[in-house]
C-alpha cells in the first residue's frame, strides 16, 4: 500500500495539473513570461479535448483554482490534514462529479462530467478529485514544498522512501551550493 508503484497509479491528470497549475500562477519563483492564457494551454495539454475549450475568460478561474490549490498543498506541508480535507470537500461539494459513459468515436467511456460543464468548475472538480483521493489512500505526507531558498514550488513525492526535498534538480544544486558557501564562511580561518 505504500509502495512506489502503487502511489503512482494514484497520480492521474488532477494532481499533475494542480501542481504546474501552483507552480505557475500561485509561487514567488514562477520562472515563465509566456502569457497566461498559453501557460493553461500548456498545462492542460494532459487533456487535449480541454485544451480545444480553453478561453481567455476561463484564465482568471484557473489562477484563482492554483491558488486555493497552494493552500491544500501548505496545510499539508504542516500536516493540517483535517484543514486540508474541509477545503477539498467544499470544492468537491460545489463542483460535483457526475460519473456516466459516453461515446467516443464509437467507444464508451468513463466520463465524470457533462459535456457542458465549464472548464473551470470541471478542473476545479477533477483537481480536487484526484488530490481527495491521495489523501484518501493515505498519502497525504506526499506533498512538498520545495526547501531550497527563495523557492515555494510544489511538487509531490513519488521518491521510494520519502525523502524528496527540492521541486528541481536546479533548486538541489542551488541549495547544496548555499549550503557549501555557509561551511566556507563559518569555517574558522587559521
Ligand atoms: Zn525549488
Amino acid at each position: 500500500m505504500t509502495g512506489q508503484v502503487d502511489l503512482d497509479s494514484y497520480i492521474d491528470a488532477g494532481a499533475i495539473v494542480a501542481v504546474d497549475l501552483i507552480n505557475a500562477f500561485a509561487s514567488e519563483r514562477n520562472t515563465t513570461d509566456s502569457p497566461q492564457a498559453e501557460v493553461i494551454e500548456k498545462i492542460l495539454a494532459v487533456d487535449p479535448a480541454s485544451v480545444a475549450r480553453l478561453t481567455g475568460a476561463d484564465v482568471p478561474g484557473f489562477i484563482e483554482l492554483a491558488q486555493r490549490l497552494r493552500q491544500i498543498f501548505q496545510l499539508l506541508h504542516r500536516e493540517d490534514v483535517d484543514e486540508a480535507a474541509a477545503i477539498l470537500n467544499a470544492m468537491l461539494t460545489a463542483h460535483p462529479a457526475f460519473p456516466h459513459l459516453a461515446k467516443d468515436e464509437g467507444l464508451w467511456r468513463l466520463h465524470h462530467h457533462p459535456s457542458d460543464t465549464e472548464l473551470v468548475p470541471e478542473w476545479n472538480s477533477i483537481c480536487a478529485e484526484n488530490l481527495a483521493r491521495l489523501i484518501g489512500a493515505g498519502y497525504e505526507n506526499r506533498f512538498g514544498i520545495c526547501s531550497a531558498p527563495e523557492c515555494d514550488r510544489v511538487f509531490i513525492d513519488l521518491s521510494k522512501n520519502r525523502s524528496r526535498r527540492f521541486c528541481s534538480i536546479a533548486c538541489q544544486n542551488r541549495a547544496k551550493a548555499a549550503a557549501y558557501r555557509q561551511r566556507q564562511s563559518t569555517r574558522p580561518s587559521v
